[in-house]
């Protein structure tokens, strides 16, 4: 603590709280996964809704791949170390965290340029509907991307609305997909995917799901939703590292029928007779394109070995409890100052994350992390905390409310070094 001395209630506060903290982390049942992750001393990572942290099978299966498979297996890993089919052996792995059967998700390239093939394949499912349906405020890659394609794709256009209550009133007959994320990116208000993916059928258009804030923190089950596309980052929950590549589900009862316009030769049916004319591969192997990002993929498989043990209602219970956790104590020791809650406070409609608003709320993130306390911030004015249930306990958050507490007691973050611009917030 710095030289203000926090108020006798605030002490109160944070000693009740490092007391229940310690009782609820004695019995999280998801706590030995902790070890699973190299964590370093006195950082805590509140980003992992934006790049997890390092499990340690990582770092094995790159000494693998580094010391033999490439250095000296050279081209004939691709059969032998099983590089080839990684795009599907990954993505089996991620098919029961979102309710896919195997087979049916496949992993390469980034979740933008996967928006981009599923956006323009729905298009091409609905050639009588030329109309994209969005959120205004939906991650903004998302609505890139579609204007890409309204751009390029003669008669295209989009439809934005304010929020998805507008949704059910904004489809009819000339819309041909829409585009929305489960999770929000900033509030992490969780859409009711069910009740979109109705409405979206009975009015003939297709659905375009980014699930990038969902796999790895909120139960999801894209088959029994009804959902016809869905795509997803990897380096968020599923801690798959910097850049890792993105996936990709097609509903069953489309993807035989379904053609993506990135016809590269890796989703070819037979790559190797190098033939003249493109003929996607059977199932969901036609979604790669061209050749698969092999170390980001074997990085990724490494990352995604432990989730066959994680029970998902235990994640998604400890997220819940763990995040009103965070709130709560957030709002007893904060709201004097001004910060106000923008995640939504109904555990079921919230994902992992927690965002309140702040108007310096850049500069007091800059504070934090300057004391190992790793979060984001999100303009104008949303300071972002993930909270990772493999890796995150309630003493972390603890040690992160109180350091907050801190912070806007004694005004530190008002120093000129937490001034000025940062390339990535
Ligand atoms: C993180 C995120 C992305 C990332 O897209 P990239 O192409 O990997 O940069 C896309 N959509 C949403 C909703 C996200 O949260």
């Amino acid at each position: 603590m710095s030289g203000v001395a926090a108020r006798p209630a605030d002490a109160d506060l944070f000693a009740t709280a490092r007391a229940e903290a310690a009782g609820r982390d004695a019995a999280d049942p998801l706590a030995r996964f902790r070890d699973a992750f190299v964590l370093q001393a006195g950082t805590i990572n509140l980003d992992g809704n934006s790049l997890g942290s390092m499990p340690r099978a990582v770092v094995a299966r790159m000494e693998r791949v580094l010391g033999s498979e490439w250095s000296k297996g050279l081209i004939r890993s691709w059969g032998g170390a099983g590089w080839f089919a990684l795009p599907e052996t990954v993505g089996d792995r991620i098919a029961p965290l979102i309710g896919a059967g195997a087979g049916e998700v496949v992993v390469g390239d980034s979740t933008s340029v996967n928006l981009f093939k599923c956006i323009a394949a729905a298009l091409a499912l609905r050639p009588e509907r030329r109309v994209l349906l969005l959120q205004e405020d939906n991650f903004p890659t998302d609505n890139y991307i579609a204007q890409g394609i309204a751009d390029m794709v003669p008669g295209v256009s989009l439809r934005a609305v304010k929020s998805t209550d507008a949704f059910a009133g904004a489809i009819d007959d000339s819309v041909a997909a829409i585009v929305l994320s489960h999770v929000h990116y900033r509030t992490a208000l969780v859409e009711d995917m069910a009740a979109i993916n109705r409405a979206a059928r009975a009015a003939g258009a297709l659905s375009v799901w980014d699930l990038s804030h969902t796999t790895g923190a909120v139960p999801v089950d894209v088959a029994g939703a009804g959902c016809d596309f869905a795509i997803g980052c990897t380096y968020k929950y599923l801690n798959g590292g910097p850049g890792a590549p993105a996936y990709c589900w097609v509903s069953p009862e489309l993807i035989e029928r379904t053609r993506q316009p990135l016809s590269g030769w890796m989703g070819h049916k037979t790559p190797f007779d190098f033939s003249f004319d493109y003929e996607p591969a059977t199932a969901i192997r036609r979604f790669v394109c061209g050749t698969p990002q092999i170390l980001s993929l074997a990085a990724l498989d490494a990352a995604l070995e432990l989730w066959a043990e994680v029970d998902l209602p235990q994640l998604h219970q400890k997220s819940r409890d763990s995040t009103e956790f965070f709130i709560d104590l957030v709002e007893r020791s904060c709201a004097a100052f001004g910060v106000t809650v923008q995640s939504p406070r109904d555990g079921s409609r919230r994902g992992s994350h927690v965002a309140f608003g702040y108007e310096n709320g850049l500069q007091v993130m800059r504070a934090l992390a300057a004391q190992g306390i790793i979060g984001d911030f999100r303009t104008p004015d949303t300071m972002r905390f993930g909270v990772a249930p493999l890796y995150i306990g309630y003493g972390d958050i603890v040690r992160a409310v109180a350091a907050l507490h801190d912070i806007l007691l004694t005004r530190s973050w008002d120093r000129a070094e937490f001034r000025g611009t940062t390339v990535v917030t």
